[in-house]
């Protein structure tokens, strides 16, 4: 990394490449069309699982599931089928504000609660449940408080009023902006991280008002996206010629058709049983049962020597494999394969922790949301969300890079650290 010059890193959570091309050639982000015209702009996978936790967590430290321990939203306790959410404490790799010279300001990245000591400022993002608990050093609280800071939108508004909602979006997106003008001045840094998440809220609820011109929120999600563009615009003139500006997102999006529920093909298929007269849930999970799933489509082969009701021998998990690798690929919803990918766990991880993970995952093919809800009726369902994430084309941003040729051709959400190590 050069010496003196800063690093700056903005971004816009679930945000796809697509988009960006098409607000940057349509004037609704002139200020990012000019930083892609004086860097580079590309294509980036997200992780497997595209989920901004295990994402995030690979941008951070730059390292794959399989090394920094994040598999997804809920993990299981061990040797149980009790779900817990993993946080901030049980990533296993070191963000990188831990190791990079110098001071660093990190606002609002997932999966960064509860906050720990630092050589800087940080605020956690979602999923943050404690104010104090997510802001370091705790001496900035009155501060943000004045600023009328917000940890997340309040997503459940979105349920009864969608005005309500984008009232909410717009006053958490008003008090962020504030909030990274404030430290931004007022505080000496090397790093300046900041994450716009209300990008991906937006999506999952009107992704059909962006492609839909005559939706009658159609303007109003074009807003906040020009809000962005505006900030990005501001930083963007205050950073100096040798520094290097980052935009990422940490996944993409699309149009969701369907929600495809893993679960239900599971049981109907004989692989997944509860226990009779119990609640069909993970907790009542029954002897016979050969796989399950968590969300959002992690499929966990319910072995003799990993989960108390365990069925499986390590001798069986190969044939087993193949099975539900058939059952997958084969999988048709209204004449279309439902699921693009069918991830053996060793393909897609490496590291220590490689042993935490579940056996296979799956990647849905355009339109399906595949999820591991248990007591659903049917296999498929329209939900009240309009938009889904996608694994292949979250997107990059930079400019200041001395070499571009250091970053890869199709680069991975746990690339970016090490290029901005290399330049
Ligand atoms: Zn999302």
């Amino acid at each position: 990394m050069a010496k003196n010059a800063k690093t700056i890193i903005i971004g816009l959570d679930g945000v796809p490449f697509g988009m960006i091309k098409d607000f940057t050639e349509t004037g609704v982000m002139p200020n990012t069309a000019g930083l892609i015209s004086r860097g580079i702009f590309k294509k980036m996978n997200s992780t497997i699982p595209e989920i901004s936790s295990v994402a995030w967590s690979s941008i951070i430290t730059g390292q794959n599931p399989g090394q920094h321990g994040i598999f997804g939203f809920m993990d299981l306790f061990d040797h149980s089928y009790k779900m817990r959410f993993p946080n901030f404490s049980d990533l296993k790799a070191k963000p990188f504000w831990d190791q990079w010279e110098g001071r660093s300001v990190i606002i609002n990245v997932p999966s960064t609660y509860p906050v720990r000591k630092m050589n800087g400022v940080h605020i956690s993002g979602f999923v943050s449940i404690d104010f104090e608990k997510s802001v370091y050093p705790k001496s900035l609280v009155p501060q943000l408080h004045r600023l009328d800071y917000r940890l997340d939108v309040d997503s459940q508004k979105a349920h009864s009023s969608m005005d309500l909602f984008l009232e909410d979006l717009d006053k958490t997106l008003d008090a962020r902006i504030e909030t990274y003008r404030y430290l931004w001045e007022a505080e000496d840094w090397q790093t300046f991280m900041l994450v716009f998440s209300g990008t991906d809220r937006l999506m999952h609820f009107l992704w059909s008002a962006y492609e839909d011109e005559s939706h009658q929120y159609h303007d109003l999600f074009l807003k906040h996206f020009r809000r962005i563009d505006q900030s990005i615009g501001e930083i963007a003139d205050r950073v100096g010629d040798d520094d290097l500006l980052v935009m990422l997102s940490d996944h993409g999006f699309e149009r969701l058709d369907y929600d495809v529920y893993i679960s239900y093909l599971l049981a109907q298929e004989g692989f997944l049983q509860f226990k009779q007269g119990e609640d069909i849930s993970l907790n009542n999970i029954c002897y016979g049962t050969k796989a399950f799933v968590l969300d959002p489509a992690r499929i966990y082969l319910n072995l003799k020597d990993r989960f108390p009701c365990g069925t499986v021998d390590q001798a069986e998990s190969e044939s087993l494999l193949s099975q539900l690798e058939d059952l997958f690929s084969s999988l048709e919803v209204d004449g279309r394969k439902a699921i693009r990918d069918i991830c053996r766990k060793e393909k897609i991880y490496s590291g220590s922790y490689l042993g935490n993970a579940p056996d296979l995952v799956l990647v849905g093919n355009q339109g399906f949301n595949l999820k591991a809800r248990v007591n659903v009726d049917s296999l498929t369902n329209k939900a009240i969300f309009s938009g889904k994430h996608t694994q292949d084309s979250a997107f990059l941003i930079i400019k200041g890079l001395k070499d571009e040729s250091i970053v890869p051709e199709i680069p991975a959400v746990w690339d970016v650290k090490r290029v901005v190590e290399k330049n």
